[in-house]
């Protein structure tokens, strides 16, 4: 795995590495006021709950199925506030997580993905974190020791999907009436590499390097003929920070997940040229990952947890409880944002600008538990290679990563105890995936990934760094 770790530049690594250890430090001291941490959560501080209507609503009772011979009770989990964490955010303020006996889960915000990362290799006895929300490949990055400190291996397990779609791609309003869209023509595509010969070269942002947002926007430029390490520069911006740094024309476009995307055009500060659901129809998008000295040691408390998880899940996805989600999520506690501007994705509806159409279908925002291709929540191995084969075809890891692709999935991807987890809730049979791969998966360019033929689909693509 030696050749693995040397694709990882080092210079990158102390730059994210020094930034992140800040943002550490303040996480940790603003921890204990962080309501959806240990003090004073329980499920009683629900945010916008009397405005909510969390009163009519059943809120799951703790301990009703609690699961025998549980090793603990307690686990500490990171998120980032995008719509991705509403599965855990929802498991612990609707007591599904209690429900089966977990009844101290402390779901803690993190400054950005560089923090969670840290704050995982700390683990939940240093002040960090078991594990929680992560883009993808990270749990596989941080299992083979390629973006921690000191290149330490952390085994890490993924356990589920957490949701699919949910993400998109905005540009700053100076580009409007250039034609950059979900499809750019021959002028639009001029025109962005144009800006580069110009001295102002398009400068396009993602949240952490090398993961899914870096992916949707790689795979978006390429899709048109723009060639993401050449035609334009690529930088890493935090979520939170994408709104402010696109209103002072830092940047030109990022990638993350909802609500910031959708707060670009609500603020009128510029437009959407895709969603991810537009690029991928239910792609895979973030996971929970845990550390796996963690789950080997709670296997009881990890069967609990994600069965507290898939009842979420399953509750998210009911159009009738997302005025609800919407306003646990949105309070002050958790992302602290207007619950204005997060209720349009959770009801399908976009806005994407500069003369596009508008989108209006529920099954185009954030699904957590169901899908138009089925499960949402389980952790198929074929998207796990999908990820390291796109990590593959812009370099960052090296072509053998494909030869060993089974052996790496084998050591991360824990399918196995999604099953049996998904007993508890009473998962239907039906809704449980048979096959351990999603088979053919379709772009919007009419690329195809094939997951028995990997080097196929990356010959097939045109723009690559392999
Ligand atoms: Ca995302």
């Amino acid at each position: 795995m030696t050749k693995f770790s040397e694709q990882f530049s080092r210079r990158k690594f102390i730059v994210t590495a020094g930034a992140s250890a800040v943002s550490t430090i303040l996480l940790k001291a603003c921890t204990p006021a962080e309501p959806g941490g240990t003090a004073g959560a329980g499920g009683g501080a629900t945010p916008g709950s009397a405005a909510s209507p969390a009163a009519t609503s059943a809120v799951a009772v703790a301990n009703e199925k609690r699961v025998e011979g549980i090793e603990t009770t307690k686990v500490t989990l990171g998120y980032i506030p995008i719509v991705e964490a509403a599965g855990l955010i929802i498991a612990k303020e609707k007591g599904f997580f209690a429900k089966y006996g977990m009844t101290d889960v402390t779901v803690a915000k993190q400054a950005n993905w560089g923090s969670a990362r840290d704050n995982v290799e700390i683990g939940s006895a240093g002040g960090g974190i078991d594990g929680g929300q992560w883009q993808m490949p990270m749990p596989y990055q941080i299992s083979e020791g390629l973006i921690t400190k000191g290149s330490v291996k952390i085994p890490m397990y993924v356990l589920a999907q957490l949701n699919t779609q949910g993400n998109g791609i905005a540009i700053a309003g100076k580009h409007k009436g250039k034609g950059i869209g979900l499809k750019l023509n021959q002028a639009a595509q001029d025109y962005m590499k144009g800006l580069k010969a110009a001295g102002t070269p398009f400068k396009a942002a993602y949240t952490f390097p090398k993961a899914n947002q870096d992916l949707w926007i790689r795979y978006w430029l390429a899709a048109n003929g723009i060639n993401p390490d050449t035609d334009v520069e690529l930088l890493t911006v935090p979520a939170a920070q994408t709104v402010a740094n696109m209103k002072t024309g830092s940047m030109d476009a990022f990638s993350t997940g909802d609500p910031w995307p959708l707060r670009i055009v609500q603020e009128d500060i510029g437009f959407m040229s895709a969603l991810t659901a537009q690029i991928w129809k239910d792609h895979p998008e973030e996971y929970l990952a845990m550390r796996g000295d963690w789950v080997d040691k709670h296997p009881k408390a990890t069967e609990a947890m994600l069965a507290g998880l898939i009842e979420a899940q399953q509750w998210c996805d009911k159009p009738e409880n997302r005025a609800e989600l919407v306003a646990i999520v949105s309070g002050r506690n958790y992302f602290d944002v207007p619950p204005a501007v997060l209720t349009p994705p959770y009801e399908g509806k976009y806005k994407m600008g500069d003369g596009q159409a508008d989108i209006n279908d529920f099954k185009m925002g954030p699904l957590y538990w169901k899908d138009d291709l089925g499960n949402v929540s389980y952790p198929y191995r074929s998207h796990g290679l999908w990820f390291l084969t796109e990590s593959v075809r812009w370099g960052f890891l090296p072509t053998n990563t494909l030869a060993d692709s089974k052996t790496i999935i084998g050591k991360v991807n824990r399918e196995d105890l999604w099953k049996a987890a998904a007993k508890l809730p009473g998962v239907a049979d039906a809704d449980i995936p048979k096959s351990t791969s999603r088979g053919i998966e379709k772009f919007f360019d009419g690329k195809e990934f094939n997951p028995e033929k990997p080097e196929d689909y990356l010959k097939s693509l045109a723009i690559k760094k392999v």
